[in-house]
């Protein structure tokens, strides 16, 4: 079976490496001249950090990942903790993977680099596509053209390969505004900050933040309610100045980090509503493509790379019929997909509370069990999506 994949994200490549794992016969088609991520980070849960090991990643993983020893919830103002639960050898052991944190491009480079580079098309932007019968063919920017018995959309929130099957219609914007920027560890020495997540929950806005580049780096990701920024772009530069502003109050920690950013860089949140389904004949899509969502669960892509294991495990077991298998697909994917964009969702709206009765709920409800402890985040990191078919 001959598989194109149009997008070489984390989504795109790590399902490429997975369905050639199965023997399928896959290529990635990538609009960038060449592969490349920005400076940013990315938290990989157990979920997909188990896909990732069994495609033979581990020594690569631990090179370049920082393992957390936990994730701190604290008071935008006191500092106080609200939440401590674990992340590091504890949930390893729980979950049979470990959590990590990557600077991005690491974790891409190091999919891309597995990849058989023959397989990898960077300089291909999909401008059309066709189905003819049992064939689904590829028109690029470039001329090129490619065949294939199965087209995997992994092409981002803006997916064109979503625009041709379902029709055009535009992510919408939440409202949420995000600051993100990447400090030295020298910058910040002096703060004392541990190897774990940080996430500082204040009203109308929360920061959350990092080591990446084994503690070379602080990935710091600072949102906020009410942006009047509505630009999605990954480049787009922001004022320190403004962040300071819009963290006047903050604890000394936060604003400290705020003030040692070399760089910010400015980003309007956006998502889409649930898409009805996911494929039409011999064309599907995954990752942010069919459920893109507000990142205050960090499951995007985590999300991406199950569905690629899925996808892989699906087309294993049903080669003569992708009928089928895509039906399948979309019925075991949809559903966790869907609870986790809104699970992000309502994260928003809890790490948002102006202080008041709401407020002091959540913070109870924190300090009794803990969403992050390891009873209760469960539900999603003991999942195994190449086997809950
Ligand atoms: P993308 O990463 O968007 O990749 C799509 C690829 O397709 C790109 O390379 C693009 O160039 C290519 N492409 C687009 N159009 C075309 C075309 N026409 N032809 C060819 N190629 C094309 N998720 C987590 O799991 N953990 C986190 O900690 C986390 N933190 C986040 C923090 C922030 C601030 C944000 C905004 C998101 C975060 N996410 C996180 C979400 C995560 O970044 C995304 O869900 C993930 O990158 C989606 O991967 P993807 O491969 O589906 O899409």
């Amino acid at each position: 079976m001959k598989v194109a994949i149009i997008g070489g994200g984390i989504g795109g490549l790590s399902a490429a490496l997975q369905l050639l794992q199965v023997g399928l016969d896959v290529h990635v088609y990538e609009q960038a001249p060449h592969i490349a991520e920005i400076g940013a980070g990315i938290q990989i849960s157990p979920n997909a950090s188990r896909i990732l090991l069994r495609l033979g990643l581990r020594a690569a993983m631990d090179a370049f990942g920082t393992r957390p020893r936990a994730v701190h919830q604290r008071r935008w103002d006191d500092g106080r903790i609200l939440q401590r639960a674990p992340l590091g050898p504890e949930v390893e052991a729980a979950f049979g993977a470990p959590y990590y944190h990557f600077h991005r491009a690491d974790l891409v480079n190091l999919l891309a680099d597995a990849l058989p580079q023959e397989r990898l098309h960077v300089g291909h932007k999909l401008t059309g596509l066709e189905q003819k019968g049992e064939r689904v063919i590829a028109r690029f920017e470039n001329g090129a053209t490619a065949e294939a018995d199965l087209l995997v959309g992994a092409d981002g929130i803006h997916s064109r390969v979503r625009e041709f099957v379902f029709g055009p219609e535009k992510p919408r914007f939440t409202g949420c505004v995000a600051w993100r920027g990447l400090v030295p560890a020298e910058r910040i020495r002096h703060l004392g900050f541990e190897i774990v997540s940080y996430c500082w929950l204040g009203p109308d806005g929360h920061v959350v933040h990092y080591w990446v580049s084994g503690g070379r780096m602080m990935n710091v990701v600072c949102v906020v309610e009410h942006g009047d920024w509505t630009r999605e772009s990954w480049t787009d530069k922001g004022e320190v100045a403004d962040v300071l502003a819009r963290y006047e109050g903050w604890h000394p920690m936060v604003r400290s980090l705020i003030s040692a950013f070399p760089q910010t860089f400015i980003w309007a949140l956006h998502d889409r509503a649930e898409l009805p389904c996911w494929s039409a004949g011999r064309v599907t899509l995954l990752g942010d493509a069919c459920h893109p969502m507000l990142p205050m669960m960090a499951q995007g892509a985590a999300q991406s790379i199950e569905d690629g294991a899925a996808l892989a495990t699906l087309l294993k077991a049903m080669p003569d019929d992708i009928a089928s298998a895509l039906a399948r697909y979309e019925a075991v994917r949809k559903p966790r997909a869907t609870k986790l964009q809104e699970a992000s969702a309502a994260n928003r709206s809890r790490f948002h509370l102006p202080d008041g009765e709401a407020q002091r709920a959540r913070d109870e409800a924190l300090a009794a069990s803990g969403d992050r402890s390891i009873a209760n985040i469960g539900w999603l990191y003991v999942h195994d999506a190449a086997e809950a078919l």
